[in-house]
């Protein structure tokens, strides 16, 4: 039998990694959520969500990537960080979290493997989140200044926060295949996000790259030559209905970029607060 571990806010007994419909909180996913194994499967679930709450359980149990999906649940077995060993790991994808009804969207590049495949929500559980979360609680878009496990009380106005890539990968490095098979999860969040889009926030290059080609493929307009990443840089995207959405870049809140001061919290909070308009 797997080895039950009480999660940190709600004490439940919970296995590693925590299946769907075992009682972690906010969990989207249900025994019966269907589960894509194949890039193909990827493309069709994505596709076919018809709302949000429907494209999260989907992305929280896919399976599409086997290299990620055994290193996911290695880590949540066997290989947590000696400071968690009591703790149940969540060891599944990270599903977007924030409000529903945003008007911005921060794209992530993918889960850290003690952070997200830990504690089941983006950017929670590492330094790289911390950072970030006291900003966007400074910022007014985070109802607390940390984040630290599902069921916390943590809760987002005005912005939600997406991935490029959905499981945590062996040392923070998806493949290119990896990365394009995780891609239909983000086009569909496009799509659902656009009647109220106005801003899209891209932390680090690949989340610009990855936004600015999910932006394409749904059919939005993207400038070319392609605009490049830096911090504060910004260019258009054109919705199909005639209206326009902001793409502004950030450094990426990695340890590297924050404990250099490549990135200040200042200069964070001037790009969250820009993305009011
Ligand atoms: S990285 Fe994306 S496509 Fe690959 S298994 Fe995880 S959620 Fe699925």
């Amino acid at each position: 039998m797997d080895r039950l571990d009480p999660h940190p806010v709600t004490g439940t007994p919970l296995p590693s990694p925590a299946p769907p419909g075992a009682g972690w909180p906010g969990d989207p996913a249900r025994p019966g959520t269907p589960v894509a194994g194949t890039p193909a499967r990827v493309r069709r679930l994505a596709s076919s969500a018809g709302d949000l709450g429907a494209l999260q359980a989907r992305i929280s149990v896919c399976r599409a990537c086997p290299r990620l999906v055994r290193w996911r649940e290695e880590v949540a077995r066997t290989g947590r960080r000696a400071a968690f060993a009591d703790q149940p790991y969540w060891g599944r994808p990270g599903p977007s979290f924030g409000d529903p009804q945003a008007e911005a969207l921060l794209v992530g590049l993918a889960p850290a493997a003690n952070g997200t495949n830990r504690t089941g929500r983006m950017f929670t559980g590492d330094s790289s989140g911390d950072f970030l979360w006291a900003a966007l609680y400074r910022t007014g878009f985070a109802a607390r200044p940390t984040s630290f496990a599902a069921g916390d009380g943590q809760a987002l106005t005005g912005l939600r926060i997406v991935a490029a890539v959905r499981c945590a990968p062996p040392a923070n490095r998806p493949t290119p295949a990896e990365r394009a098979t995780c891609a239909p999860w983000l086009q569909r969040e496009l799509e659902l996000a656009a009647p109220r889009l106005r801003t899209v926030l891209c932390l680090g290059s690949i989340g610009w790259d990855g936004a600015l080609a999910a932006a394409r493929a749904v059919g939005w307009g993207v400038p070319r030559p392609k605009p490049r990443f830096g911090h504060a840089a910004e260019a258009t995207l054109g919705l199909p209905d005639g209206r326009s959405v902001r793409l502004v870049g950030s450094y990426h809140v990695s340890p590297h970029n924050t404990y250099t001061k490549r990135l200040t919290p200042d200069m964070l909070d001037e790009v969250l607060l820009s993305l009011r308009g």
